[in-house]
């Protein structure tokens, strides 16, 4: 049995993560949603006085949006769209039938309107641009969202369906890259304050979808995408539980947002992975959260 078997098993075992016969697919117990929550708290306490708008988009989105975003480009292995029976009478008997017989009924699925969201934020962009110019501050915006990607794993911080909590800030080159570093220094303070070990590195990931390869080849070089890493698995290979993201202004000009001027919006997002932020406090601390330690408990309890 190897170490993320083990690991998962243990969650299982503590009824912390609930089995649903598909690898990264889990209910959560109360105790772990009880983490989480608190872990939404102190984000919310670090962030929440600079008045950024909330909200919360479901775990689907407009599949127009979806095929602009451009996510097809990059990973099309970890999208997931939503299919549905469209048939008629003639059709459903078929389908019941194929369903008795054993056979692969989802054959006849048509797709929906929706896909399944792959990142919290990319909702947002469609509908922000949706109400015109910016103001010249630009806007600030809290967001969290059940996101899917396909990738099955028995690791357990590689989910299919997890959260993520983002702030996302749409301005000027400026007010982008200020914002992005805040972040960067309070998501460190952040997890150092419930006694995570972190780590800052930098990553890369084609935003810009293989079209732009050039640019992702140059991502690393311009620091475009940083990840914070917190052992979870494994300490010599820590996790990515929060990634602080600069799109230049590939979105801006991608779904045409803009200052009244004309000018192009810059965005940056700043992302937490609740879940693999939750299982790093459980493997650090334990798995029961009384026995953690107290200045632990006291930031996340009060
Ligand atoms: P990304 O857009 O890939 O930078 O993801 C944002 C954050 O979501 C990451 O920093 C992780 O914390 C989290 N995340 C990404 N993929 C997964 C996954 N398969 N399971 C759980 N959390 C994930
Ligand atoms: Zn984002």
């Amino acid at each position: 049995m190897d170490m993320q078997t083990s690991l998962l098993d243990r969650l299982f075992d503590a009824g912390l993560l609930i089995e649903t016969g598909v690898d990264g697919l889990y209910g959560r117990s109360g105790v772990f949603e009880d983490v989480i929550s608190r872990f939404e708290g102190l984000i919310s306490a670090y962030g929440g006085a600079e008045g950024a708008e909330m909200i919360r988009f479901p775990p689907g989105m407009n599949r127009a949006h979806f095929e602009t975003s451009g996510y097809m480009k990059s990973f099309p292995q970890l999208a997931g769209t939503v299919h549905s029976f469209c048939g008629c009478e003639l059709d459903h008997m078929n389908l019941l039938k194929c369903i008795d017989e054993g056979g692969d009924w989802t054959k006849t699925q048509e797709a929906t309107d929706i896909a399944l969201t792959p990142a919290a934020c990319y909702p947002l962009y469609p509908t922000i641009a949706k109400r015109g110019p910016l103001p010249p501050e630009g806007g600030l915006y809290d967001l969290q969202s059940y996101c899917f990607r396909h990738e099955p794993s028995t690791d357990p911080d590689r989910q299919q369906m997890f959260r993520m909590r983002e702030y996302v800030r749409i301005g000027t080159q400026e007010a982008v890259t200020e914002f992005r570093q805040t972040w960067m220094d309070r998501g460190v303070k952040m997890m150092e304050s419930v006694g995570l070990d972190v780590e800052i590195d930098v990553a890369n990931d084609p935003f810009f979808g293989r079209a732009g390869k050039m640019l992702a080849n140059n991502q690393r070089d311009q620091n475009l995408k940083f990840e914070l890493l917190i052992p979870v698995n494994s300490a010599a290979k820590p996790t990515a539980c929060m990634s602080f993201n600069y799109h230049q202004d590939a979105f801006g000009a991608k779904w045409g947002l803009a200052f009244a001027g004309g000018e192009t919006c810059h965005t940056a997002c700043v992302g937490w992975g609740l879940e693999r932020i939750a299982l790093a406090l459980f493997v650090r601390h334990g798995l029961d959260p009384k026995a953690w330690p107290a200045n632990v408990r006291k930031t996340l309890w009060g």
